[in-house]
């Protein structure tokens, strides 16, 4: 199984995309920059840390350039874990402030304790954040190595995010080992609750690679099963 090493390296010398060659209709935002790449934790489910084990960041002034080549003045950051180095968005985010563009994302709750980053943040123009809350249950956020979110903190994140003028994309997983039926409408109430904006759920799924998956295979549950299309979303049962 790999695993995410926590080191960092970077990756200088990525060429601007070239927007113009994009087919823009059939996406909600066809402007998209890339940042970095990978993630420095490792939650049991993610496929991220298999298939970059290393953190990526590429050069401010590169990703600087890929932003001012984008006409319109709203586009979303692909990184997964774009605040993972504190340092290094720093510099990213104070560079964007002259650009004046409006940008989306993914970060992980903890930048709440950097409320300092937070801001800077939101004046380089953030406007919509989507996170990975995965479950209300803390000793089921122990167990999928995701403890750093803390669900007590739920809705002052909420609060935080509100605040600065950030929408929230809240993402939450059903199926995990301890779930039991409870689960669906205990997380819909506390999710009506913090005032998620833009709630959603999937199901958890043991991807190869993963530990989620490895231990499926130890305990005899499965990796793969049935593959549906919902909505857009491809699931896979345990068999
Ligand atoms: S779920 Fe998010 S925080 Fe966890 S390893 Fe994947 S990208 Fe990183």
């Amino acid at each position: 199984m790999a695993q995410a090493t926590g080191t960092s390296a970077w990756l200088p010398g990525v060429p601007t995309p070239r927007l113009e060659l994009y087919r823009r209709s059939g996406y909600m935002m066809p402007d998209t920059v890339q940042a970095t790449r990978g993630c420095k934790r490792v939650c049991d489910f993610c496929t991220v840390p298999v298939v970059w084990p290393q953190y990526y960041r590429r050069p401010v002034g590169d990703v600087i350039k890929d932003i001012k080549a984008i006409r319109g003045r709203a586009f979303v950051f692909n990184d997964v874990s774009l605040v993972d180095d504190p340092a290094y968005a720093r510099g990213l985010f104070t560079a964007m402030l002259p650009l004046r563009k409006k940008w989306g994302g993914l970060a992980t709750l903890d930048i709440v304790q950097r409320p300092d980053l937070l801001d800077l943040m939101a004046r380089s123009g953030c406007v919509y954040l989507s996170f990975g809350f995965e479950s209300t249950n803390q000793p089921t956020l122990q167990f999928i190595h995701k403890g750093f979110n803390r669900p007590q903190d739920y809705s002052s994140v909420m609060r935080e995010m509100h605040s600065r003028g950030i929408s929230v994309q809240g993402c939450f997983v059903f199926g995990f080992d301890h779930d039991d039926q409870s689960v669906f409408r205990a997380t819909v109430e506390q999710v009506l609750d913090m005032k998620v904006d833009i709630p959603r759920y999937s199901i958890y799924t043991p991807y190869p690679g993963t530990e989620s998956a490895t231990r499926g295979l130890a305990d005899g549950k499965g990796v793969i099963g049935a593959r549906q299309e919902q909505g857009g979303v491809t699931t896979t049962s345990r068999e």
